[in-house]
C-alpha cells in the first residue's frame, strides 16, 4: 500500500515542552493577599470523566485558574459553568453516558447553551452527523457539522505538527491520535483551524459554534494552554 504522506510530522523543537502534569504554577509573593493561594478564582469547567484522557484536561484547566472537577453524575453536571468532552473512545463514551444516566442531561444542556469543548473523540460527541461510526453510534449533538471518524486513515495512527488557529498570534502545536476531521459545516460554524499541507490540506480540524468549540487534535497534550484559554476566556466567560 503507498505511503500517506502528511506534512505535520513530530518537530524535536518541541521537545522541550512543559509536560502537562506540571503542578499548577504557585502564587507569586507579590500576590494580593486578598486572593488565597491555590484556590481557584476562575468558572467552575467540568471535565466529563466516564473515559478518555480526563487528568490532562484537568491540569491543562487548573493551570488556568478554573475549579476543574471530573464530571461521572448528573449533580456534577449541574455544577459546570462549562465542560469539557474529552479524546478517548466515542463509541464508549455515549455507552457509558447512557449508562450512567448521564446522556440526556448532557444533551439537555449542551442544547441550552452549556459551553462545551471537545477534543478528538469529545468532537464526535458534539456533531449532529457522523460519518464511519459504528452501527447505531449515539453523539449528544449541538454542533451543526458531518465528522468523519478515524478521517486519516488507519495507517497514520497518529501524527502531530503546527497548525494556525483562529485568533491566535503564533501556531499551534496539535497532537492527532485516531483523529476525526470535519467533512461539511452549517452556515453557524466558524471554521477555527484546518489542516495546512498534504494530502489533508484544507481539511477542517477545529470549530466553533456558538457555545460549542470542537477540535480534531488534543490541545491537552504538550503544554501549551492557549487553545484552552481560548475556550474558557471566550467561550465560557462570554
Ligand atoms: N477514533 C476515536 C473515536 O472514534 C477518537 C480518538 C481520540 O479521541 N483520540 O472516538
Amino acid at each position: 500500500m503507498a505511503a500517506v504522506a502528511y506534512p505535520l510530522e513530530v518537530r524535536a523543537s518541541h521537545a522541550t515542552a512543559v509536560s502537562h502534569s506540571d503542578p499548577p504554577t504557585p502564587c507569586a509573593d507579590a500576590v494580593i493577599d486578598s486572593i488565597p493561594c491555590g484556590v481557584p478564582q476562575g468558572p467552575a469547567v467540568g471535565v466529563f470523566a466516564l473515559q478518555g484522557d480526563v487528568r490532562e484536561h484537568l491540569h491543562v484547566l487548573t493551570r488556568l485558574g478554573v475549579d476543574a472537577f471530573t464530571v461521572r453524575r448528573p449533580e456534577e453536571l449541574a455544577r459546570c459553568d462549562g465542560l469539557v468532552l474529552p479524546g478517548g473512545e466515542s463509541t464508549t463514551m455515549a455507552k457509558l453516558a447512557r449508562t450512567f444516566e448521564l446522556f440526556e442531561p448532557l444533551v439537555e444542556r449542551i442544547a441550552d447553551g452549556m459551553p462545551t469543548f471537545g477534543t478528538c473523540a469529545g468532537m464526535i460527541m458534539l456533531a449532529d452527523r457522523i460519518e464511519d461510526g459504528i452501527e447505531g453510534q449515539e453523539t449528544l449533538g449541538g454542533l451543526d457539522v458531518t465528522v468523519r471518524r478515524n478521517a486519516f486513515g488507519r495507517q497514520v495512527d497518529s501524527f502531530e505538527g503546527d497548525i494556525s488557529f483562529e485568533a491566535l498570534d503564533a501556531p499551534v502545536h496539535a497532537v492527532f491520535i485516531r483523529a476525526p476531521w470535519v467533512e461539511d459545516t452549517g452556515p453557524d460554524v466558524e471554521v477555527l483551524a484546518t489542516v495546512p499541507e498534504g494530502e489533508a490540506a484544507g481539511r477542517i480540524v477545529a470549530v466553533r459554534q456558538g457555545s460549542l468549540m470542537a477540535t480534531s487534535f488534543h490541545p491537552e497534550v504538550g503544554g501549551d494552554d492557549r487553545v484552552h484559554r481560548y475556550f474558557v476566556d471566550h467561550v465560557v466567560k462570554s
